[in-house]
Formats: C-alpha cells, structure tokens, sequence
C-alpha cells in the first residue's frame, strides 16, 4: 500500500556518499512514497546537494541542504546532521576534505585486517565500487557480498566492521561539539542523528543532549526507521523538555539495509510534515 499522508525525509544517503542509489533515484523514490520535502544527508560530503536542488524543482520536492558528519564522545560514534548551512563555505568544505581523507587512511587498514582473515580483496576494487571520495565501509560491505563472503551487509558488519569485530579499525574524528560548531560557522541548523545509537541510559543522552545544546545543538531526531512507538515518544519528550526541534529521517542506504526505504523506513514511519516550518525559521535565526 503506498503512503497516503504527505511527510519529510530528512536522513537519506546517495552513491555521493555510502548509499547505492543515485540521487535521482531516492528523490523518484521520496515522489511515491508522498515525501514533500527532504534532504540529502551524505556522510563528509556535499557533492550531492546541486543536484538535488535541480531535481526537487523538476519533481516538486522542496530540498534543503543536508549532511551527515560522525564524531566521537568517549569510545563512542555520535552522528551530527547539518540543515540548511551555506554548502559552499570554504570553511566547511575543507573540513569535509580533511574528513574524507581520514576515510582513505583508515579504509586501507581494515582491507588489510580482511586480508589476514584470508579475504581476498583490494582497497582499488572497494573505490571503484563507490566511486566517490567519500568510502565508508558499507562500500567495503557490498565487495565483501560480490565476493560471496558475507551474504549481507549486515553479517559483514557483525563478523568484520563493527566496532570490536575483528577487521575494525576507529578513524579519526572530531567531538560532538566540533561537529555541531562546524554546522553553525556555516549558517545551519545542528541535530543529533539517531539518539538510539547513545541511549545507553535516559539520562545519558539527556546529558548528552543538555550538554551539546550548551554548543548550540538545534534538534533531535526525533523519528527514525528502527525507532520503536516507545522510544519515538521517549525521543518526542526529551526535545520538548530541552525545547529542541523534532525532525526525521529513514537513514535510506539501498542495498547495505534492504529492509529500509524513502519516507516510509521499514513500513510504518511517517515523518510528519508539521516537523518543517519549525526547522526552516531556526534555519532563518541561524543563517
Ligand atoms: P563509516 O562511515 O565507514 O564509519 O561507516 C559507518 C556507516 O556504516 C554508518 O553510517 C551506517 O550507514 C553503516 N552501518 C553501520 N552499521 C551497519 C550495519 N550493521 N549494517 C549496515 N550498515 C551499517
Ligand atoms: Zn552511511
Ligand atoms: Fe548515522
Ligand atoms: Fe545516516
């Protein structure tokens, strides 16, 4: 059954990063499931915005500039999403480079760790797969599944890539802060990505959360494919109690989480479409 409720989807990634579908894909894609607005949130990189700006005039979709920049808080990966900033800011754009080039010096060490494990393939094979400055390990992932040593993306994660598995290998990243910092000097609006990932405890992410709005965090996300009715709820509360913006996303890669698409998660996300004007007057305080 395709959507009947106009919504947003504010956490989607392209071939510009780690996603497998094209932009123009996701964004034909976003038209069936009723998304009216979006954003392309692309790990490290904002190569995939100008053209996501042309295809939302053609289709109708209203697009804001997105990204995605990891960091790190005490042993653990804390996502930031940036709305809205001026994607062409010199600033920013050579953080982004410094960060990409973090990719190709850890990307070669985990290919390496594989190897040892008697995996036979190269770092060459997983850059043409992703074909884009940005390569994650997803991209290391899909060569893995080609290659027929995992069958999916998920077993490569759980056997290889995650953190503590065996071929795992941490990069360098900056801290919540630095990330949300960036976001601003740019003009945008700082939200942290799936709270899910740090709920080790209410109150810590609370914590987190109290702390990182001190550094002007803007929003949370609230919404998100995996969220349970739960923790959607919990996650609408402690917004409203830090008087945060609510946005959300699906976090749409294709391939490397199959059971994940545009708008609609794993069947029962809505995003709701009331969550955008909120966000596009912080944009306009922040810009
Ligand atoms: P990287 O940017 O190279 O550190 O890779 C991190 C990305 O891998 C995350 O942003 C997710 O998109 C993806 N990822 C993490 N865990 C999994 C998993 N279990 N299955 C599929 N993709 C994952
Ligand atoms: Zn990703
Ligand atoms: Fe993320
Ligand atoms: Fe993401």
């Amino acid at each position: 059954m395709p959507p009947t409720t106009p919504r947003l989807d504010l956490h989607l990634h392209t071939t510009h990063s780690d996603g497998s579908c094209s932009v123009r894909d996701v964004m034909t894609r976003a038209q069936r499931a009723l998304v009216v607005a979006l954003a392309i949130t692309d790990h490290d990189t904002v190569t995939g915005i100008p053209e996501a700006l042309t295809i939302g005039q053609e289709l109708g979709i209203d697009v804001l500039p997105g990204i995605e920049i990891s960091s790190r808080h005490h042993e653990r990966e804390v996502h930031i999403l940036g709305y809205c900033f001026d994607w062409r800011q010199p600033a920013l754009l050579g953080r982004l480079q410094t960060l990409r080039a973090s990719r190709h010096d850890r990307n070669p060490q985990i290919i390496e760790k594989l190897r040892s494990l008697g995996m036979d393939i190269s770092y060459e094979e997983v850059r043409e797969l992703a074909g884009t400055e940005s390569v994650g390990r997803p991209h290391i992932a899909r060569v893995l599944m080609q290659r027929g040593y995992v069958a999916s993306a998920k077993e490569a994660f759980d056997r290889f890539l995650a953190n503590g598995k065996a071929a795992y290998v941490p990069r360098t990243l900056p801290d919540p802060a630095t990330a949300v910092g960036w976001i601003l000097e740019a003009g945008g609006v700082p939200v942290l990505a799936h709270p899910t990932w740090i709920r080790d405890s209410q109150q810590g992410l609370a914590q987190l959360c109290r702390q990182l709005k001190d550094e002007g965090l803007k929003g949370v996300e609230v919404h998100y494919s995996t969220h349970r009715p739960s923790e959607t709820a919990e996650y609408l509360q402690l917004a409203r109690s830090l008087d945060l913006l609510a946005t959300g996303g699906s976090d749409f890669h294709g391939v490397t989480k199959p059971d994940i698409d545009v708008g609609i998660g794993r069947g029962d996300l809505t995003v709701p479409a009331a969550l955008l004007e909120p966000l596009k007057k912080a944009a306009a305080r922040a810009s």
